[in-house]
């Protein structure tokens, strides 16, 4: 029925701690009520693990079973609106498969190895072209799911509020092995590039978010230089493979890597910032003029084990109106930081506009529009600490975090952030898995 692997007591190789007893690969999603059902095979928490990419523990071990959904690799029915795919299919083997039928997901991240099951039930925010659709999670119109007690439960669109919770819900409510995501026919995208200083970007803050596209910021605090990415769909353009593949290339090798924070890319060591600085300014000479390409074609395959990637970086969300403020409060965080404790991010901290979603309960764009910010680094000395102070900073400002992509995250941010809506998720989650044989204790702590 499934394949058990020898489990692993220590900290993971990403160094995020973890103690599971048991690894178990599953081959059939009929496995799961016996796996949820025996506790003394199967010890608590039983914790779902896709590409183990996230920055957090919300995977976890904590003693008990660690289910590897990567068996579930099928994909099921392809739809003109739709797509049916098992939990453990990753979205790069996705958007490619689809993109042979010329179709794609309405929104595309850039990191291929995610898994449906990840996709479904965490929030993972995107640069969104329009309001409603801002984490991956909202793509979802159909979950099928293994509950705590081992029933099967197939949720659909129709049931908004309970949709609207399992679509962040970790985990912790059932176990997710099929999805069915919303997709749309192949749509070219352009992408323009602005460079401004602080001063200017927020002296044109308000012509930038008016203009149509999805948009992506490439900050770096210290050389006062914000990079931003519009990515515009275009659907008249018409683009030949021959011609799409030259600019695809082009793009991969010239442009996307020189940004640092773009996923998979070039990192910027400390000695290496300099050299960063001038490719990036060869790069955008060269771009800024915009370039056409598909949305799979940015999508990229991180090394198979997540720390190899060697790209860390902690997540909140802030209300876009106060972007601008936001930002001139973090280059003198980032640079009061630095004078004190001789620390500074090492690669460009990148950011996203979010459109307003209320598709998921913990969307981080529930409640309006937003822009996220990103610190990121290759993990270097100084890296832990400075995500402490960045917390305090970020939630002093009104930010949102996330479950699986902010790091050091503290219950008192939570609930502030959050605020009734983790009450409901409490109460909800205690009435649905009483004897918490799925909570591990990373949400324990921040749920209480
Ligand atoms: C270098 C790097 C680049 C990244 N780039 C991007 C990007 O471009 N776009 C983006 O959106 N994100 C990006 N991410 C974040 C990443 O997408 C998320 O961390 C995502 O959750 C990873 O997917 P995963 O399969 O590794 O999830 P995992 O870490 O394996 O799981 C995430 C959560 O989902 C739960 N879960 C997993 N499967 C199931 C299931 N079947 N049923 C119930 N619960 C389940 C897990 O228990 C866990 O709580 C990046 C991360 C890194 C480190």
């Amino acid at each position: 029925m499934v394949s058990k692997v020898t489990g692993s007591r220590s900290a993971d190789s990403s160094g995020i701690y973890r103690r599971p007893r048991l690894v178990i690969r599953l081959k059939r999603f009929e496995d799961l009520p016996t796996v949820l059902s025996k506790t003394k095979s199967y010890p608590t928490p039983i914790r779902m693990v896709g590409a183990d990419y996230s920055q957090t523990r919300c995977v976890g071990g904590d003693g008990g079973t660690t289910v590897d959904t990567g068996g579930l690799d099928k994909i099921l029915e392809f739809g003109e609106t739709f797509v049916r795919a098992q939990a453990g299919v990753r979205v790069g083997t996705l958007v490619h498969a689809l993109a042979e039928r010329g179709l794609e997901l309405p929104l595309t991240p850039e990191m291929g190895q995610i898994s449906l099951g990840a996709l479904a039930v965490p929030t993972l925010p995107q640069a969104s072209h329009g309001a409603g659709v801002a984490q991956l999670s909202s793509l979802v119109t159909e979950i099928k799911l293994i509950t705590p007690q081992g029933k099967q439960m197939i949720v659909t669109e129709r049931e908004r509020d309970l949709m609207r919770v399992l679509r962040s819900s970790f985990g912790l409510l059932g176990v997710v092995h099929e999805v069915v995501l919303r997709v749309r026919p192949l749509t070219p995208v352009k992408i323009d590039y602005l460079v401004l200083s602080l001063k200017e970007f927020s002296g044109r803050f308000a012509s930038i978010i008016r203009a149509p596209g999805a948009l992506r910021l490439h900050i770096s605090p210290f050389n006062d230089r914000i990079t931003v990415e519009r990515r515009t769909l275009d659907e008249s353009a018409s683009l030949s493979r021959s011609g799409i593949w030259q600019i695809r290339k082009s793009v991969m090798r010239n442009v996307l890597p020189a940004f640092g924070s773009t996923v998979g890319s070039v990192l910027a060591a400390p000695g290496l910032r300099a050299a960063m600085q001038k490719a990036l300014h060869a790069t955008l000479d060269r771009s800024t003029r915009g370039v056409m390409m598909y949305a799979h074609e940015w999508m990229r395959d991180l090394p198979v084990e997540a720390w190899k990637a060697r790209h860390t970086y902690s997540l909140w969300a802030f209300p876009e109106a106060d972007f601008p403020v936001v930002l001139a409060a973090y280059y003198s965080f980032c640079k009061s930081y630095f004078k004190t404790n001789r620390y500074r991010c090492n690669v460009v901290s990148g950011a996203s506009r979010l459109h307003q979603d209320k598709g998921s309960l913990f969307s981080v764009s529930y409640t309006g529009p937003m822009f996220t910010l990103e610190p990121s680094s290759t993990g270097d000395e100084g890296w832990d600490d400075f995500l402490i102070d960045f917390n305090d900073f970020a939630s002093g400002l009104g930010g949102t975090p996330t479950f699986n992509q902010t790091r050091a995250l503290q219950p008192e941010h939570v609930a502030k952030s959050f605020g009734e809506r983790v009450k409901l998720f409490r109460a909800l989650r205690q009435r649905t898995d009483p004897l918490n044989r799925l909570r591990n204790s990373y949400f324990a702590y921040l749920f209480g």
